[in-house]
């Protein structure tokens, strides 16, 4: 039976990250009745259908036709037709088209309905015997080495956990950029995720950095929060001394503050605005 509204609805619907029976029943169930599939990939998402034996009419929604496709995913919901939302893997809207979808959506007066399931964020952070109650979802970093240095930056003071999404091409090297900017923390890798070669890679960034030899799937990095000042720091006095001791000796500012860091595992800036004023 389709569903049939004055104004349609837009759903937006989760699929699996990998095994296709998280696939939820009301996920089925709505796919089949809506008129409409709004998919980031209509090639990938109709292997998805054809599994579940859905023969609903798709439209490519995706960074590209984003802004043709949505005034006529609009037009249909306006003329009472309803339409779901799905992306490659996971919840549409998390690093994933379908954002800019639902806040049309919600300019145009239209309702918008979850469809909760998969998503690759949370399963890892519920592994990662990490703080689960207080975390900042950071998705992936901007592209530019200058963005991602500020984003990091901002975020370094925060207690909470901290979760990243990550292609395996560059995972080596953002460990390295958490390192240097968080400071050596504990970290989980959490590689493909309900597949069959699931796994959790527990341990320091620096451990995580160096002992990662070609990563190959798809990852999410869980960081700990900064701790509390007294619990990650020697007593100040004590890398304090460290620092002069290294200037008395001739080192330069930065090249102290380098080995001060690395040595009690803090951050540059930590170490930095401790000693400014020195
Ligand atoms: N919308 C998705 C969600 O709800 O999780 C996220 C899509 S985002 C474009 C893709 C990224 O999510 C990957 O680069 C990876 O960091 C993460 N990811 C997706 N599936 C995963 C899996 N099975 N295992 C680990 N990470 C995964």
């Amino acid at each position: 039976m389709k569903i049939v509204n004055q104004i349609g609805i837009l759903y937006l619907c989760a699929t699996p990250i990998g095994n296709l029976e998280d696939m939820t029943f009301r996920a089925v169930k709505i796919l089949k009745e809506v008129d409409f599939i709004a998919a980031e990939d209509t090639r990938h998402t109709r292997k998805l259908l054809a599994h579940f034996d859905i023969h609903t009419p798709l439209i490519r929604y995706d960074e590209f036709s984003k802004t043709q496709s949505g005034e006529k995913i609009l037009n249909l919901l306006r003329e009472g037709k309803s339409v779901a939302c799905v992306s490659d893997a996971g919840l549409p809207a998390i690093s994933d088209p379908g954002a800019d979808l639902v806040k049309l959506t919600i300019e145009a007066g239209i309702k918008v309905c979850p469809i909760p399931g998969a998503n690759a964020a949370l399963s890892a952070l519920i592994c990662s015997a990490l703080d689960t109650t207080k975390f900042t979802f950071v998705g992936f970093l901007p592209k530019t080495a200058k963005n991602r240095h500020e984003l990091l930056t901002e975020i370094s003071t925060r207690n909470e956990t901290l979760i990243f999404y990550e292609s395996p091409h560059h995972l080596k090297k953002t460990l390295y950029e958490l390192l240097d900017v968080l400071g050596n923390r504990n970290a989980v890798l959490a590689r493909e995720l309900t597949k069959i070669h699931e796994e959790f890679l527990r341990g320091t960034l620096e451990e995580l950095a160096e002992n990662l030899n070609e990563p190959i799937g798809e990852f999410v990095i869980v960081v700990e929060g900064k701790k509390n000042f007294d619990e990650i720091r020697p007593p100040a006095e004590n890398f304090i001394d460290v620092y002069k001791n290294l200037i008395f000796q001739g080192v330069d500012k930065k090249s102290a503050i380098r080995e001060v860091a690395k040595k009690f595992n803090l951050s540059r800036r930590d170490v930095y605005n401790a000693v400014i004023n020195i």
